[in-house]
């Protein structure tokens, strides 16, 4: 599979309707018992589904996913869109979902919200009212056994993801890595956005205070999970192809699982 060659200074491919995806999650949401809240209520609200676990199980793990902080990547709502429709959770999971957090972006066809501020680099210092919002209802939830933040990346020749995983817990991103081979190009660069990166997988050896901008997945990290996956699609290949490849990551995590702690546990629906 080759790259489309429609990205050249940004992304250049398709467009979504947000309001249409979303209103496609909100009854996906509704018909398989997920609490859906407005975290920031606008015209185009940012919106929080949350599920709990189907039945108790000896390891309930808590998973949270979010999608659409950037207005020019539509593969993560689509995504996100999809997994809710398709309904596959594991049983002994409680799970978190944002799947839009950048609506006006996309209103835009933009990467930045309304204001022109980059949502993924205001979780320190929040000064957009969506990421105040967002940080107050993150704030408001316990702490998560594993983050994923879906995103697309218009320079990538391939699928990658990052990993922020100060305890060195067990890995998922070669699983993740190997379940989007199938279905996605992986970019195997040396180095991708400046950072060493091997077969996909960039770990950074990271301190957050050394960065004023902190996006989502350091926040994340800071204050509510001890493991979190960025997962980037590259958008400069068909968006049928990405949303797969994010689908792919996000089954690759529920059927890896994190060891002893049951995120494995069997499938329903
Ligand atoms: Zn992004």
């Amino acid at each position: 599979m080759q790259r489309l060659g429609k990205n050249i200074k940004g992304y250049g491919g398709e467009s979504i309707d947000i309001d249409a995806v979303l209103h496609d999650c909100v009854v996906a949401a509704q018909a398989h018992g997920w609490a859906i809240e407005e975290i920031h209520p606008a015209q185009k609200p940012i919106l929080g589904f949350t599920r709990r676990a189907s039945r108790i199980t000896d390891h309930t793990s808590r998973l949270y996913i979010s999608a659409g902080i950037h207005g020019d990547e539509p593969a993560g709502p689509l995504a996100v869109c999809q997994l809710l429709r398709e309904n596959a959770w594991p049983a002994g999971l409680d799970l978190w979902l944002c799947p839009c957090l950048n609506p006006e972006g996309f209103g835009l066809n933009r990467r930045e919200n309304r204001e022109g501020l980059d949502l993924n680099r205001q979780y320190r210092t929040p000064e957009a009212g969506e990421t105040a919002a967002h940080i107050a209802w993150l704030r408001r939830q316990p702490g998560f056994d594993l983050c994923l933040c879906l995103h697309e990346d218009w320079e990538a020749h391939g699928f990658y993801v990052y990993e922020l995983n100060p305890d060195h817990q067990p890995s998922l991103a070669e699983a993740i890595v190997a379940r989007v081979g199938e279905v996605c190009p992986i970019d195997r660069s040396q180095v991708i956005e400046g950072r060493p990166a091997l077969n996909g997988i960039i770990r950074p050896t990271f301190d957050p205070r050394s960065r004023p901008d902190w996006p989502e997945a350091f926040f994340l990290i800071a204050h509510q999970t001890r493991l979190s996956y960025t997962l980037e699609a590259p958008s400069d290949f068909p968006l049928a192809t990405r949303v797969a490849s994010l689908v792919a990551g996000v089954i690759a995590v529920l059927e890896a699982g994190r060891p002893g702690r049951g995120l494995s546990s069997t499938s329903e629906g």
